[in-house]
């Protein structure tokens, strides 16, 4: 280490002494770009030394004894911390306003360009008192941090932040009925009541509770939210190679999970309704980037007629359809969607008369078409639809989708998991 001081700064430091009595840290943290390799506190004892001045005994006039309490706070996080797996972390300070006026007093009255703010110095003490006192090696992170705290010193309080865990997947859903997250009673909104049989939700299970409970076990966590690439409707199935979602892991205790054995665990658990694969841990970018993703769909659909079609027809009016569709917001969402016309393209049509007044039909679209209005025609809001090119009406009566599929997608590089053959 070493020190060396100009006559300048021998002279800021000998008025900064004479103003008032004053720790090491705020003596050595004006001069925290003199010297490399050392605290500012070891500025500050050499600072006294150079001078051979003790300056005047007291409490520090300009932190008030802050950083003779920084082991104190390190020990509060330690203890906030114990039992929650970490390798980074970040601790801020909000000051009391007590400090934040002697700061400014401070830099008024002895104003230099190589200090080190109160902030960031109590910051970094803390941190460096915190890492020392845990029982494995962690460091300090400023960009995504598994845990922060913030030290509130004028509400003498520490607030701990642990960082959500985020794992990407695809799901399949085998079974109509389920929603993909779980909805609160409509009637009591959540708190529970008889015609919930006291659970709160509307429906007994969801696609989200499947996948989420073996993985909150596993991270020792009290709640996680399903991210999706879009979402089917609770009737229709999700085949095919599933569709990507993102589980949010919140204020997880375990970091490291065995993502092998908890497929394993939600596939067995959730047999026969819900199937996951592709799991891999991502950073919390990939929400905002499936929620951004306007992913192309591809649907199957058994369809009815109110009169008898036959398979030229059917055919003719299928190629009619493809292109430009316009959608008023259907009626069976308008009560939670804006009445907004929107505009999406039909890429393909194809389809197998599988009796007079019944289909099996194939469509492929952008994402956000809605197929079971381009078969009705939804009382003229969708426009073209299949039942206007007939003549005829015509309804969905099952729905599956078959794939959900963008080239943007975390996996899609990867090999995954093959369809298996359609029930
Ligand atoms: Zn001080
Ligand atoms: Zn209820």
């Amino acid at each position: 280490m070493s020190l060396r001081f100009d006559e300048a700064q021998l002279e800021r430091a000998r008025r900064i002494l004479g103003a008032g009595p004053i720790c090491d840290e705020c003596l050595g943290r004006p001069f925290a770009r003199v010297g490399r390799g050392l605290t500012n506190g070891e500025r500050g004892r050499a600072i006294r030394a150079r001078l051979a001045e003790a300056g005047k005994p007291g409490v520090c006039w300009v932190c008030g004894g802050l950083f003779d309490e920084a082991v104190a706070w390190a020990e509060r996080a330690v203890r906030e911390a114990a039992g929650f797996e970490f390798a980074t972390y970040l601790f801020g300070v909000r000051l009391s306003p007590r400090l934040e006026e002697m700061e400014r007093f401070f830099d008024e009255r002895f104003p230099g360009d190589e200090g080190e703010s109160l902030k960031h110095a109590f910051n970094r003490v803390v941190g460096k008192a915190f890492e020392a006192r845990l029982d494995r090696p962690a460091t300090v992170e400023f960009n995504g941090p598994d845990v922060s705290f913030v030290v509130d010193l004028g509400a003498n309080a520490l607030r701990m932040h642990v960082a959500s865990v985020y794992v990407y997947g695809r799901y399949r859903k085998l079974l109509r009925g389920i929603p993909q997250t779980r909805w609160p009673c409509r009637r009591c909104r959540g708190r529970g009541c008889a015609s919930c049989g006291f659970t709160g939700k509307q429906y007994p299970e969801s696609v989200e509770e499947w996948i989420a409970a073996p993985l909150l076990e596993a991270a020792g966590a009290e709640e996680a939210r399903l991210h999706g690439a879009g979402r089917e409707d609770i009737d229709a199935r999700m085949l095919g190679d599933g569709r990507p979602f993102v589980l949010e892991v919140l204020a997880p205790r375990r970091r490291a999970l065995d993502l092998a054995q908890l497929r394993e665990d939600v596939n067995e658990r959730a047999a026969g309704r819900v199937e996951v694969s592709s799991l891999s841990l991502v950073d919390r970018g990939a929400v905002a980037l499936l929620k951004g993703l306007e992913a192309t769909k591809r649907y199957r659909a058994r369809v009815e007629f109110e009169a008898p079609v036959d398979a030229k027809r059917l055919g003719e009016a299928l190629r009619a359809l493809c292109g430009e569709i316009e959608q008023r917001t259907p009626r069976r969402v308008a009560h939670r969607r804006a009445d907004r016309v929107r505009r999406r393209r039909l890429i393909s049509a194809s389809g197998e008369v599988k009796g007079p007044r019944r289909a099996v039909l194939e469509f492929e679209g952008e994402g956000g078409l809605y197929v079971k209005e381009l078969v009705s025609g939804d009382g003229g809001r969708t426009k073209p639809s299949l039942s206007g090119r007939l003549g005829a009406g015509a309804v969905v009566t099952e729905l599956d989708v078959l794939e959900v599929r963008s080239d943007a997608f975390p996996d899609r590089a990867d090999a995954v998991d093959k369809a298996e053959p359609l029930p």
